[in-house]
């Protein structure tokens, strides 16, 4: 398969830009930005991490027909990007086209720097170009391949936040045929179909509350043209979850829970590229495919693997949502709580700086099989198998629901704040909402974290999490001797 090139940026970081670039007004305009990489599953992504706005007095030639940057704002950006090992990618517009594309002073231009940034800067280091139609909903673009001396085609323009918009190089767009079995969703106002068709979501966890999520997004087509839904769990199907699966049968106990919904979807609708492993968000394959992931759905029962969905979002700028659910028995009763949260990076806080995953518990969680047993053993671990949580499907239901709703907001609605962290109480039957927001000091998402910074020192960041996983297990330990 041929691979495809994606550019991706936060909707606050594409606002900036669009803000800066639409100024001018009937001129053309001019902009670069510093851009981390990520190898994903398939695809190669540009993740932008840094803006660099020009003053006024640092374009030359500006007119409705050229545009150039001077010599000053240039190095001030191949300096940055030399230090850092960035891309750079200067974005343009033709402000009077409807389907933009490279004009030859373009190309030529482009050409010269690329092979000027390939022969000076290091290895990591290549060049792109992006010009911009009218509106700002066409573009086509570029990234210089340095192995292969020549420029690249780039397939998409992700922009993830709220709302989210996909484009489409002018290259490869047509008009596409929205599928009648939709009719109903087309006249809700401010739907987009076709935004949901060329969407890519991974689903972590197809459990009590992952298998309804996942019934939900087949039903509402993603993933059916340029897009997927993609589902990971590593578990197999036991008869005490039939009663929470909907689409599982007796016969299939035994199965993995992945094997089963890729069946589902299959029979249901075959018209959606969906694929289901049978792997946890901790392998390596998944890691890749989360990447690429336009949005992560975390449906997990555990802090640890929450922990690690927060930290991919954050630094491949993806939004997250994630759904949690829990029975409390109390004497005679019980409280039963359903939680949906989102972490969009750039806009809001995420799961760390807000509380809402308590280390401890996420290194607990996240210890090796052994450990957990020698553990559970003690009475230790919350949920294990010895000690079965209480689970039931109309709880799922609610909240798996609400969080359907909360995605449709995120995608589609401008007002959307994405900070609302809802609280469904079964007992007292209410909705709290709280508001969560951006933390500087926070260790991932703040002025000091990796936000957008992509397969930067990945190696590195997997082992810390493991050290500190290692170190907190230590000292669990010792507390609790
Ligand atoms: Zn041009
Ligand atoms: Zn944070």
């Amino acid at each position: 398969m041929k691979k495809d090139t994606i550019i991706r940026f936060s909707r606050p970081d594409f606002e900036i830009k669009k803000k800066h670039l639409s100024k001018s007004g009937k001129d053309e305009s001019f902009l670069y930005g510093l851009f981390s990489k990520a190898k994903g599953h398939d695809n190669d992504i540009y993740i932008c991490k840094q803006l660099i706005l020009p003053d006024d007095n640092e374009l030359k030639n500006q007119s409705p027909v050229s545009i150039e940057p001077d010599q000053k704002y240039q190095s001030v950006a191949y300096s940055l990007a030399y230090g850092q090992g960035l891309t750079i990618i200067d974005s343009h517009t033709h402000p009077f086209s409807q389907n933009a594309g490279f004009s030859g002073i373009d190309n030529h231009h482009g050409t010269k720097n690329a092979k000027y940034i390939s022969e000076n800067f290091p290895e990591s280091t290549t060049m792109g170009m992006i010009v911009f139609g009218e509106g700002f909903d066409n573009f086509e673009a570029q990234i210089w391949n340095r192995k292969k001396r020549k420029f690249e085609s780039v397939n998409r323009i992700e922009i993830l936040g709220t709302p989210t918009t996909i484009l489409v190089n002018n290259k490869q767009s047509r008009k596409q045929k929205i599928n009648e079995q939709y009719a109903r969703h087309l006249i809700i106002p401010g739907w987009d179909q076709g935004l949901l068709e060329n969407l890519k979501v991974l689903l972590c966890g197809l459990g009590g509350n992952g298998s309804l999520i996942f019934d939900s997004l087949l039903s509402l087509g993603f993933g059916s043209k340029k897009g997927w839904i993609k589902a990971c769990d590593p578990d197999i199907l036991e008869k005490s979850n039939l009663p929470r699966i909907p689409y599982a049968y007796p016969e299939e106990v035994g199965c993995s829970k992945a094997d089963i919904a890729q069946i589902h979807a299959n029979n249901r609708t075959p018209h959606l590229n969906v694929c289901c492993y049978q792997k946890s968000i901790e392998e390596n394959e998944i890691l890749n495919i989360a990447k690429e992931a336009n949005i992560i759905i975390g449906a997990v029962d555990n802090d640890g693997a929450r922990q690690m969905l927060n930290s991919i979002a954050a630094r491949y700028s993806i939004p997250l949502l994630d759904i949690g659910t829990e029975i409390i028995p109390q004497d005679s009763i019980y409280e039963a709580v359903g939680q949906v949260q989102v972490f969009i990076p750039g806009q809001t806080g995420c799961f760390v700086c807000s509380g809402t995953i308590d280390p401890c518990q996420a290194a607990m969680e996240s210890m090796s099989k052994e450990t957990e047993t020698s553990y559970e053993k003690a009475g230790y671990v919350r949920g294990s198998n010895e000690t079965p949580t209480p689970s039931v499907l109309h709880l799922n239901g609610v909240t798996s629901h609400l969080a359907i709703s909360q995605l449709l907001k995120l995608l589609f609605d401008d007002n959307f704040k994405g900070t609302e962290f809802l609280h469904y109480n079964r007992q007292k039957t209410n909705l709290l909402t709280a508001s969560i927001s951006p933390n500087e000091e926070c260790p991932v998402c703040g002025v000091q974290g990796y936000l957008g910074s992509g397969d930067e020192d990945i190696e590195n960041a997997l082992k810390d999490l493991s050290d500190l996983k290692n170190n907190a297990e230590f000292e669990t330990a010792e507390s609790s001797a």
